[in-house]
């Protein structure tokens, strides 16, 4: 076994702590990554307070992980010891499955197993996540990364970043189409860079008047405050595609009619409790859809590396301290958050 050292929650309403744990031996397919720096994922705040009902104790979130090779296994070929390598949401699945087979890991019809909050194959102890030193991980769900001259923001790529390509690529995001990105937080602001560098128009919908100008900066074309019904009442019918990031439960009506016919708003946010339903006829009349999408699969988390890496795309990021982390959400709870916080690692020790 290998010793970790790392932050945790015990319960859902004690501030997160130092916590020691242990890894387990490097496998022969095994890669083990020092880990240098760490982003900070909304899903990380849902899960360390079980928000949504299915948080194993002790959890120690983390799965935006960027680091350096330590140690490999015997039979490891993609990686050796030195390289800069990235750790996603996923760190296993059974492999076998339909969806397995076709690249889509992270819809593994057994269950994948989460870099955080799952079970690991055959054992009953959960896996813990990236806000810690070190990690071992199959080599198969390890990613390779190019552009590693800004590495802490590359990070919040392998959450962040996958969960808005994914969906942007499988609706087909390109030039001449009008896009949507509502919210502008971690997702949101990679979601208007994403889109933007995939030769779409792009229109960021906010809450917060004060983020105007870095959405423009960050490659959106046009803001919207979404509160305001007039501006909102200009956009009706004129969007081929709407990426909803939102966190917190909210009318999704006023996005759905803005979609043109047969367009599709996806919904990424995942709230702890439900929106209000949406209006049948909102739908109905035009055709329009309502979907989901789950962050992507190891091929796709790659490719989404490498497009980034070629637009000289990462994340607007602010650097934190591992001890300051429990601030870290409640400015994120505050939507008080550009665009990204992420963990630098080597302070861990000191904390
Ligand atoms: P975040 O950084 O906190 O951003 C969320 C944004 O939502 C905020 O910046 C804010 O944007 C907006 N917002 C917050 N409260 C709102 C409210 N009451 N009404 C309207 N807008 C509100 O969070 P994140 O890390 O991007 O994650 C967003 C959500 O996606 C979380 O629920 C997370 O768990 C989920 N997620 C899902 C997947 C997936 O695979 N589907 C993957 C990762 C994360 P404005 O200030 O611009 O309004
Ligand atoms: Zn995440
Ligand atoms: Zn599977």
């Amino acid at each position: 076994m290998i010793d970790a050292q790392g932050y945790a929650a015990l319960d859902p309403t004690t501030p997160l702590a130092p916590f020691s744990f242990q890894r387990r031996a490097l496998g022969e397919r095994d890669v083990q990554i020092e880990i240098l720096y760490c982003g900070v994922c909304h899903s990380d705040l849902h899960t360390a307070r079980n928000e949504w009902n299915n948080t194993l104790y002790p959890s120690v979130p983390g799965h935006e992980i960027v680091g350096r090779v330590v140690a490999v296994g015997s039979a490891v070929s993609g990686f050796k010891v030195g390289d800069i390598a990235g750790v996603g949401c996923l760190v296993d699945s059974c492999r076998n499955c339909p969806s397995c087979g076709e690249g889509l890991e992270q819809y593994c019809e057994n269950g994948f197993i989460g870099t955080y909050n799952g079970s690991a194959f055959g054992g009953s102890e959960n896996t813990l996540g990236g806000y810690s030193d070190t990690i071992v991980v199959d080599e198969k769900y390890v990613l390779r990364i190019s552009h590693t001259d800004n590495l802490a923001a590359v990070a919040p790529l392998l959450c962040a970043g996958i969960t808005t390509y994914s969906p942007l690529r499988q609706w087909k995001v390109g030039p001449g189409q009008k896009v949507g990105v509502v919210g502008l937080g971690g997702l949101g602001h990679m979601a208007v860079k994403i889109a933007n560098a995939m030769g779409a128009k792009v229109v960021l919908f906010t809450t917060s008047p004060d983020k105007k100008d870095d959405a423009l900066r960050l490659g959106a074309s046009e803001v919207v405050i979404s509160k305001n019904r007039a501006e909102m009442a200009s956009h009706a019918n004129s969007f081929d595609f709407i990426l909803n990031t939102v966190a917190a439960p909210h009318d999704l009506d006023a996005f759905v009619n803005l979609l043109k016919r047969d367009a599709t708003m996806t919904l990424v946010g995942a709230p702890a409790s439900p929106h209000p339903s949406p209006s049948v006829f909102g739908l109905m009349f035009k055709r329009r859809r309502i979907a989901g999408s789950l962050i992507g699969g190891i091929a796709e988390t790659q490719e989404m590396l490498d497009f980034c890496a070629e637009h000289s795309i990462v994340a607007d990021i602010e650097m934190i301290r591992m001890d300051e982390i429990n601030q870290a959400y409640e400015r994120m709870l505050k939507s008080d958050v550009k665009y990204r916080f992420v963990i630098d690692m080597a302070t861990l020790k000191s904390a």
